[in-house]
């Protein structure tokens, strides 16, 4: 048992609907869209940020890059996007589960 939330998504707990998969990511929207795109990109692996998981895990790292450039062309009309990782409290990280927010002005319209 873990409290950490999104371990808690990756293991399915609930019912998140995943917008992305790979063997080491997993990609949902965020609960408090801060533009009309607005995703989360995380590492199935719980690391504190994107410090820890650049020194720990270059697989997991590659996925989440990957994983995020697919759901930017997904998701949006012209293929940019914000690629943010707040790292620290006083940078803004609230959630100490590594995560990329993936953020567009610019949604797909379909
Ligand atoms: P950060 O401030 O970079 O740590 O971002 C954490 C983000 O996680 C915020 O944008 C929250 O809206 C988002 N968030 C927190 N809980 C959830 C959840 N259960 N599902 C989806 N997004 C969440
Ligand atoms: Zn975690």
């Amino acid at each position: 048992m873990t409290d950490c939330i999104f371990c808690r998504i990756v293991s399915g707990e609930f019912g998140t609907e995943l917008l992305g998969e790979t063997e080491h990511a997993v990609a949902f929207r965020d609960i408090n869209p801060e533009m009309p795109v607005h995703l989360l990109v995380v590492p199935k692996k719980h690391y504190r940020d994107i410090t820890d998981l650049v020194a720990a895990d270059a697989d997991a790292l590659i996925d989440v890059a990957q994983l995020a450039a697919r759901l930017a062309e997904e998701h949006t009309s012209d293929g940019s996007y914000k690629f943010l990782f707040n790292t620290g409290e006083n940078a803004g990280q609230t959630v100490f589960h590594a995560h990329a927010h993936i953020l567009s002005q610019m949604p797909k319209s379909n």
